[in-house]
């Protein structure tokens, strides 16, 4: 074995108050190699090397929704969209580790949701599934729009368009969790003006400092208190080309 990913227990340990299962650190290694391997046929990831892999990837997925680790979700099972997840991030390492959410993910890019299909069906894991679509028009299906408990956003927009993409999607009181890397005062004066438009709140922005190479990112918690208005999110490409 070349690509062994790092364990890292007491990290996880002493960052999340969490520690991987024999299994979930298998299905993580399996992911990897997953990954590396379709890395040959489309461009997934640039992050290859196991330690670089285990931060960026896997703790970093974690990182933004560490407080449902802990959750006990045996009464209701809460409803997940991870919202363009590429290779799957953060939707992967989530569905490996809440068992009980359900989680949709989803991308405009049929070629890596085949991708992901294969890794689903790989990993075991049942509690996922996938969707081909833009987030403008998913956000404007009644199958989906107002159907979900929290959303989840790493790498797509600016904070406004991840805004604008995730709160339609979410019923009243659901959370949106945006990854972002740098974060500005600018960029929250920004969203705060989307928020006010999209029917959410920002809760929280968090700082933190990733276990290894103690890079700086942010999380930043928007929750829905009142209805979208019909109108968001708007048409495909316009919430990128003219942010609210
Ligand atoms: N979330 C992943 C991938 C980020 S790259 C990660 O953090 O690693 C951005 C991804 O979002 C791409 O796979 C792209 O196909 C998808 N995407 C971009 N705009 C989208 C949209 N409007 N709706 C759905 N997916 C979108």
């Amino acid at each position: 074995m070349t690509n062994l990913l790092p364990e890292m227990a007491e990290i996880w340990q002493q960052t999340l108050n969490w520690q991987p299962t024999l299994q979930q650190q298998t299905q993580f290694q399996k992911l990897y190699e997953l990954i590396l391997e379709g890395n040959r046929q489309q461009n997934l990831t640039r992050i290859v090397e196991p330690q670089e892999f285990w931060e960026k990837h896997l703790w970093d997925s974690l990182r933004g929704i560490a407080s449902l680790l802990s959750v006990n979700f045996s009464s209701a099972s809460p409803a997940l969209i991870d919202i363009g997840t590429g290779a799957g991030f953060p939707g992967i390492p989530v569905t490996i580790t809440v068992p009980n959410c359900t989680i949709t993910l989803l991308d405009s890019t049929r070629k890596k949701i085949t991708f992901l299909d294969n890794i689903l069906s790989e990993l075991a894991l049942t509690n996922a599934k996938t969707l081909v679509g833009r987030a403008e028009e998913i956000g404007q299906h009644p199958q989906h729009r107002r159907a979900y408990n929290i959303a989840l956003i790493r790498a797509v927009g600016s904070a406004s368009v991840c805004a604008e993409y995730t709160l339609p999607l979410l019923k009243q009181g659901g959370l949106a969790i945006i990854y972002r890397g740098n974060w500005t005062e600018d960029e929250t004066a920004a969203l705060q003006n989307a928020v006010n438009q999209l029917g959410g709140v920002i809760e929280s922005i968090e700082q933190f400092t990733t276990p290894l190479s103690h890079s700086i990112r942010h999380c930043v918690y928007l929750r829905k208190i009142s209805t979208t208005p019909v109108q968001f999110p708007r048409a495909i490409g316009i919430p990128s080309q003219k942010p609210l």
